[in-house]
């Protein structure tokens, strides 16, 4: 290999690559996960080109595609989609900071560990948040919400976590979303492991900002942030002093309408990966064709657990389409299942947040064929029966 100070390197030196890799990958793992998640292989390819500078008119094209093809996706013509550098949770920050009065109160509900992440967002931006909390296995109803509203005439917006992925429910968000609109208030929704795989129609059921993290239902790697978001919330901002700066959405909306760029530098791998990703669902025929591939998925999934007599966490009817929560048998512990899984080469999820003890998760995201799903089963099944003779 050769060296060229000036002008970068020329050849490649296979051992520094290897070197690297195999502290990410010492054996070879499939992915159940929560995300991170397996990525398309047109992702991971198109990740590979080299960097060219995001106020080139190549970037620019680049940003103004994936921008438009997510629109689609999102049905989200009335809004204005953005992308920027970070993971979902800028958004949640990004929603109280711009659209919520200093020390105005949000309805935040809660079904599980993310939920309790936005009333601390809430908190830690000074905002006061009311809080209607199911417990775990449980989505909110709508006459719930309804019911909270009418409690809470004051607060100016209402937080629900789309797909909750620490008990594995997907809260009925049309339902809920009808309610929060006839009560005139502002809609942030946490989409972040459901937007690809749950549909989203941000017009029609009028959300007021959904964001997501490229890591989960999209199959991309970490570190690009999506999200559509209305003029009612621009027009709030607006009034907002001291919204910050990074996570400014005037001054992101700014860029993108001036240059179809963002403010600061944007993950531009991780927005070729999302380009690539909108292409193969285009190919597949489109949203619905994708979104009918993650309920098979997720059927499938949930049909191999109930088949090893195993118990689902959510309640049913409100089964995640991204990923399964599943009960431990009595006297196994979660972390074991997880641990057996992994010395046998997957990587499933460990139990999150309150319910971490005695569940396990199997993610369903991501680049997964239906025969790593069965080989999943069949070392399952195994592994659950090793476990039960031990205790
Ligand atoms: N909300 C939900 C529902 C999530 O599943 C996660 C990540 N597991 C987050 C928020 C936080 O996302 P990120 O780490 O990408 O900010």
């Amino acid at each position: 290999m050769i060296r060229i100070p000036s002008c970068g390197v020329v050849g490649l030196d296979r051992e520094i690559v290897e070197s690297v890799y195999r502290i990410l990958w010492p054996k070879p793992l499939k992915l159940f996960t929560a995300g991170p998640v397996s990525c398309f292989p047109e992702v991971l390819e198109v990740m590979r080109f080299q960097m060219l500078s995001h106020r080139s008119d190549e970037y620019r094209a680049l940003h103004r595609d994936t921008v438009q093809r997510l629109a689609d996706f999102l049905e989200a013509r009335r809004s204005t989609v953005l992308l920027i550098p970070a993971s979902g949770t800028g958004f949640m920050e990004a929603s109280i900071r711009n659209a919520v009065s200093p020390r105005g109160k949000v309805l935040v509900t809660i079904i599980g560990a993310f939920g309790k992440r936005y009333r601390e967002v809430v908190e830690d931006n000074g905002r006061i948040p009311i809080v209607l909390e199911k417990p775990p296995g449980e989505p909110v109803l709508p006459e719930e919400l309804d019911d909270a509203l009418r409690k809470n005439p004051d607060v100016e917006a209402v937080t629900i976590t789309y797909n909750e992925t620490s008990t594995g429910v997907l809260n009925p968000l049309p339902e809920l979303a009808r309610v929060v609109k006839e009560h005139d208030k502002l809609l942030f929704v946490d989409a972040v492991s459901a937007m690809g795989a749950a549909d989203i129609r941000v017009d029609e059921w009028g959300i007021d900002l959904v964001f997501a993290s490229s890591q989960k239902a999209f199959g991309v790697p970490p570190g690009l942030a999506m999200a559509a978001v209305s003029e009612e919330v621009f027009e709030r901002a607006k009034r907002i002093p001291e919204r910050g700066w990074y996570f400014d959405l005037l001054r992101i909306r700014k860029y993108l309408e001036s240059q179809w760029s963002t403010p600061s530098t944007p993950p531009i791998p991780q927005i070729a990966g999302l380009n690539a990703v909108l292409r193969i669902i285009e190919k597949m025929g489109g949203k619905y064709k994708w979104l009918e591939m993650y309920a098979r998925r997720a059927e499938r999934i949930r049909r191999g657990v109930i088949d090893l007599g195993l118990e689902l966490f959510a309640r049913e009817g409100y089964y995640s389409p991204t990923i399964t929560v599943v009960k431990a048998p009595p006297g196994i512990r979660g972390v074991e299942v997880y641990e057996a899984m992994r010395r046998r080469g997957f990587e499933i999820a460990k139990g999150y947040g309150p319910v971490k003890e005695y569940t396990f998760r199997i993610g369903h995201m991501g680049y997964i064929t239906d025969e790593d799903i069965d080989e999943l089963f069949r070392n399952l099944a195994e592994v659950i029966e090793e476990l039960k003779k031990k205790t």
